[in-house]
C-alpha cells in the first residue's frame, strides 16, 4: 500500500480546510498531523466519519495532553474493542464494557487508552513501541491483530474499515524511521503498563509508581476477594455493570444453593449438599479465576496521592 500521503503538508492544510468546513475542530495545544488523522475527506460517508471520529478525539484530549512527550506527534486516533475468549465465554456480551480501548498511535509510539463506549478514558493505559510489535495487522472480518515481540497476541473488534487499513500503514511508516534511527527503547514487557496518574512507564510486576507513589490493585488481592464475595473483586476495579452482573449470578447460586440445603434437611438426601456446595465452589471459584485475569491486563489505582489534584 502507498505511505506517499504521510509527510505532505499541503495534505495537513487540505484536512485542516476539510475540518473547517465541517465544523469541527480540534485541541490547538496538541500537534496532530491531520494528513494521517483524516485519511478520507471527501466522498459517501466521509462527513459523518471525521464528526464521529472527532467526538472520540474531543473524549481522549485532556490525558493526551498530558501524556504526550515533547515533540510527539500524533498520527492517528480510533476506538476498538480489544476482544478475549475467556471473558466472551464468561461475561458474554458484557465483556464489552470493560474492553473498550482507544488507539493513539504517534510518531513515537501506540497508546492505548481503556475507555467507556464513548472513548472517554478510565484509568487504565499502555504503551507500545513500534519495535515491540511484529505484526499489526486488520482483516476483512473485522478483527485487527497485534503480534508483539514478548510473544502477547492482541486482538481488536469494532475498529471501522478505514481505522483497520489506515492504523496498519501508519504503524509501517512509523516503524520504518525507528530502524532508521535505531530506536530500539528498553522495556519491560511488550505491552507495558502506564501509571494512571503521571503516564510514567510502572514495569512488569510492579504496583506502585516510583514516579508519583500512586499504588495499584494486585491481581491476587482483587482475586481474593472475589473468592470471598463474587463482584467484590470487580467492583474495586469499577467495573460496575460486570459487578451487577456477578451479583445477580452470586445471589442466584446462593437461593438455589438454599433451597437444595432446605432439601437436605427435608429428605437427608445427600446429593442436594454436594450440588449445593458444587454450585458455590464453582461461582466463586470461577468469579475469583476470570477477576484475576481481568486484573492482570493493565493497572487499576488503589489510592491515589492527594497531591494528584494540584500537579494536573
Ligand atoms: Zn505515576
Amino acid at each position: 500500500m502507498s505511505t506517499d500521503f504521510l509527510d505532505d503538508p499541503s495534505e495537513d492544510d487540505q484536512a485542516l480546510a476539510r475540518l473547517n468546513e465541517i465544523g469541527v475542530s480540534l485541541d490547538p495545544e496538541i500537534p496532530y498531523r491531520l494528513s494521517t488523522m483524516f485519511p478520507k475527506l471527501e466522498g459517501w460517508g466521509a462527513k459523518g466519519g471525521i464528526k464521529k471520529k472527532a467526538k472520540i478525539i474531543a473524549q481522549v484530549e485532556p490525558s493526551l495532553k498530558a501524556m504526550l512527550h515533547q515533540g510527539e506527534e500524533v498520527l492517528y486516533i480510533a476506538k476498538g474493542i480489544q476482544h478475549s475468549f475467556a471473558e466472551q465465554y464468561f461475561m458474554g456480551i458484557w465483556a464489552q464494557s470493560i474492553n473498550q480501548t482507544v488507539f493513539v498511535l504517534t510518531n513515537v509510539r501506540l497508546l492505548m487508552l481503556r475507555t467507556n463506549g464513548k472513548g472517554k478514558p478510565k484509568q487504565t493505559f499502555w504503551v507500545i513501541y513500534y519495535s515491540q510489535i511484529e505484526k499489526f495487522k486488520g482483516s476483512w472480518t473485522g478483527v485487527l491483530q497485534l503480534k508483539l515481540r514478548d510473544g502477547k497476541k492482541l486482538k481488536f473488534t469494532g475498529f471501522p474499515k478505514l481505522d483497520r487499513k489506515t492504523m496498519p500503514v501508519v504503524f509501517e511508516e512509523a516503524l520504518a524511521k525507528y530502524r532508521e534511527l535505531g530506536f530500539d527503547p528498553e522495556v519491560t514487557q511488550s505491552l507495558e503498563n502506564l501509571c494512571s496518574d503521571c503516564y510514567q512507564p510502572v514495569a512488569k510486576g510492579v504496583y506502585d509508581c516510583d514516579d508519583c507513589g500512586t499504588s495499584y490493585w494486585k491481581p491476587k488481592d482483587v482475586a481474593l476477594r472475589s473468592l470471598i464475595f463474587p463482584s467484590w473483586g470487580d467492583l474495586v476495579l469499577k467495573h460496575y455493570t460486570i459487578a451487577v452482573v456477578e451479583m445477580i449470578g452470586f445471589f442466584m447460586a446462593w437461593a438455589i444453593s438454599i433451597v437444595l440445603v432446605v432439601d437436605y434437611l427435608n429428605t437427608g438426601e445427600i446429593g442436594a449438599i454436594i450440588a449445593a456446595g458444587f454450585i458455590l465452589v464453582m461461582t466463586h471459584g470461577m468469579d475469583a479465576l476470570i477477576t484475576y485475569y481481568v486484573a492482570g491486563k493493565g493497572l487499576h489505582p488503589r489510592s491515589r496521592q492527594p497531591t494528584h489534584a494540584a500537579n494536573v
